[in-house]
């Protein structure tokens, strides 16, 4: 079978998190990026209810098929999810074949609370942390620090550095600039000062034109900064979805040819073709131009993720890891 350059690599991905399936089952996201490339990971959130909880295993079962080379788990606002992140990177780490990244942010923990926090994901065997400073809690203008805490994510990667040095750090990244950050010099300075305190790879917020990624990588090149930059990728599949995460990921810009097919659809279900399609599209690229990795933000649902993979013609691969294989 003829495969295009795209094809192939996507089919790489699938192939190395093989690999990676044989060798370990807890593994440093900085080793698996080191052996494998492009890696494939998702992120998740941890749901309020049981319910949803139980609907949440369902589809990392059904996305563990696809043999990600490793999960995150996001930390709430003002560390508001604490225990239930807690909570979910225990039963994920403990039940399923796969490598778990708890995020952890500096929202009003002191040092002592985010060493305690760090030191019962070591107790239990976790490898890696995904380290943010955070958002300031909703009434807050302005993020302040715990008075006994980190002020910036580089500040609590160097705590871990030191601290706890086996585990293995990501920071985030922003390709359009962080909103708090005034211009995009200070933009890179700043990421510098994350990756010289010992971060081991970057990994971005969301966007929706390539092209602010590929520049992103350029500027990185230019400050000398190494480390490998996973893509982080969000696709939009409904109207308020849509609106929600111009809120989240401020300064987020969503191209006008996305804005006009979105405004054209006539139904949820093509505003969600659309939003499918435009992640495909974007996946692929990124897939072709030899990117590090690649994050796919889920909002805990597979079957967005799984139409997206089969637009790119994953079904084969997918047969040949069969769920058995991740199976508890
Ligand atoms: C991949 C990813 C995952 C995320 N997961 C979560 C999550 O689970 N929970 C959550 O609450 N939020 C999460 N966020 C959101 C993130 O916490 C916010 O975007 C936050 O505002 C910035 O976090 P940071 O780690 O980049 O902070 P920092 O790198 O500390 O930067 C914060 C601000 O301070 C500025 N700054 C940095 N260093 C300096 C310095 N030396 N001097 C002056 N200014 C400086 C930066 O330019 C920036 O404006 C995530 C974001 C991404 C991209």
């Amino acid at each position: 079978m003829n495969l295009t350059p795209a094809k192939k690599k996507v089919n790489l991905i699938l192939d190395y998190s093989l690999t990676f399936k044989k060798s370990k089952t807890n593994m440093q996201v900085k080793k698996i990026l080191q052996g494998q490339r492009p890696s494939l990971s998702f992120e998740f959130f941890p749901p309020k209810t049981q319910e949803a909880t139980n609907d949440l295993l369902l589809n990392i079962d059904k996305l563990a098929s696809y043999a990600p080379n490793y999960v995150s788990i996001t930390y709430g606002a003002g560390g508001t999810t604490r225990h239930q992140t807690h909570d979910l990177v225990s039963k994920l780490h403990k039940d399923k074949n796969i490598p778990v990244v708890p995020h952890l942010t500096c929202v009003g923990h002191s040092f002592e609370e985010l060493h305690e926090i760090l030191s019962h994901y070591c107790t239990m065997g976790i490898q890696n942390i995904m380290v943010l400073r955070g958002d300031p809690p909703k009434k807050e203008k302005s993020f302040t620090p715990h008075p006994q805490g980190p002020r910036y994510a580089k500040d609590l990667v160097s705590y871990i550095k030191k601290n706890f040095p086996h585990l293995s750090i990501g920071v985030a990244g922003f390709p359009e600039g962080h909103p708090e950050t005034p211009n995009f010099i200070k933009e890179m300075d700043y990421l510098k000062e994350k990756i010289d305190a010992g971060a081991d790879y970057i990994c971005t917020q969301l966007f929706f034109d390539n092209h602010y990624f590929f520049e992103y990588q350029e500027r990185c090149d230019l400050m000398g900064i190494k480390v490998p930059i996973i893509a982080g990728l969000m696709p939009i599949t409904t109207l308020s979805g849509l609106k929600r995460m111009c809120e989240l990921a401020e300064g987020c810009k969503i191209p006008a040819r996305l804005l006009k097919a979105v405004k054209w659809t006539n139904s949820p279900e093509q505003l969600e073709e659309v939003g499918i399609h435009w992640a495909t599209e974007q996946l692929r690229e990124l897939l072709y131009r030899d990117t590090a990795g690649v994050h796919l933000y889920t909002l805990n649902k597979a079957s967005t993720i799984e139409t997206i993979f089969k637009n790119l013609g994953l079904n084969e691969s997918h047969q040949l890891h069969s769920k058995e294989d991740w199976a508890l």
